[in-house]
């Protein structure tokens, strides 16, 4: 593989990724996104900030330049949903993520969130890697629909290439034969991804699953397999979802699912990182020289 900078023999031991500078993922930093597919007004937006400050969670999420399989589907709230997720950020403390599909909105998005994500469609459009590699924000870069082990690791060279050291890589699953589940949840593929590559990697089993009834328990699977965090959408009135209605969690699903995954973490060595001013990062009793460290470089 000719890739130099995403390697684990690249650097010493895993990256920790600054997401503010009272927030991080990677190394023992397990990092929890949650919120719903897309903005669709600032009323439910506080409401999911609201109740997820208190999970907690470290980040939300909310789409507002949404990459529709139709052009005639809900396209997003664009500049509008941007404010509004500026709005949360300001008045919550919590970080947001926000998905780019071109240059311009990336530098819309680098203006108003916290973090930059590029989804599994453009997850080999080199020019907006590229421009994601000149942002100063971390970046999320999500698995292509079909893209190989390789590819997803060069897709995040590139944009580590351009000068961007702050690349999460998202499992997301991956397309298979059967439509049960919207898309295969591909743990072998975290599992591979933290032998190779120094870069945290967190699931999104909500893509995945595409029912939300399994959603739950493959972020569980995905956090005791070594994963650095869950991305999981959810809504105050899931049925109501302007977007991915199937798989949204309610907020209520959404916190016990953090309560769940905090054994698992700590069993794995991790802490669930949340920013600071809630005062809710909980330290493990054990010392860092006896915490899970299960993986060996390929
Ligand atoms: C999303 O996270 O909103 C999204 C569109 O996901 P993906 O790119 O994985 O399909
Ligand atoms: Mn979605």
């Amino acid at each position: 593989m000719d890739a130099r900078l995403v390697l684990r023999e690249a650097k010493k031991g895993f990256s920790r990724i600054e997401i503010t500078n009272n927030l991080s993922v990677g190394d023992r930093q397990l990092l929890i996104i949650g919120g719903p597919c897309a903005v669709e007004s600032a009323e439910q937006m506080k409401q999911v900030a609201h109740t997820l400050k208190h999970a907690p969670v470290g980040a939300i999420r909310g789409g507002v330049f949404k990459p529709r399989t139709s052009p005639y589907s809900f396209q997003g709230m664009k500049e509008e949903g941007l404010r509004i997720l500026a709005e949360i950020r300001r008045e919550f403390g919590i970080p947001v993520v926000a998905e780019a599909m071109s240059e311009r909105q990336l530098a819309a998005c680098e203006e108003h969130a916290d973090m930059l994500q590029i989804g599994s469609r453009n997850m080999q459009n080199f020019e907006l890697l590229k421009a994601a590699g000149r942002a100063r924000k971390p970046v999320i870069l999500k698995r292509g629909l079909s893209a190989t082990i390789e590819e997803f690791l060069l897709a995040a060279e590139y944009i580590m290439s351009e000068g961007n050291e702050r690349v999460i890589l998202c499992e997301r699953g991956i397309r298979s034969f059967d439509p049960f589940t919207r898309n295969v949840l591909d743990l072998g593929a975290v599992v591979a991804l933290k032998n190779l590559t120094h870069l945290p990697v967190i699931v999104d089993p909500s893509h995945a699953a595409g029912k939300s009834e399994l959603v739950a328990d493959l972020a569980l699977a995905a956090i005791a397999c070594g994963a650095d965090g869950i991305m999981i959408e959810c809504h105050p009135q899931p049925n109501k979802s302007v977007s991915d209605a199937r798989q949204a969690l309610s907020l209520e699903e959404m916190c016990a699912l953090v309560n769940k995954a905090r054994p698992i973490a700590e069993a794995r060595g991790r802490v669930i990182a949340a920013p600071k001013t809630h005062a809710t990062e909980r330290t493990i009793s054990r010392s860092p020289t006896s915490v899970a460290e299960p993986f060996t470089a390929a």
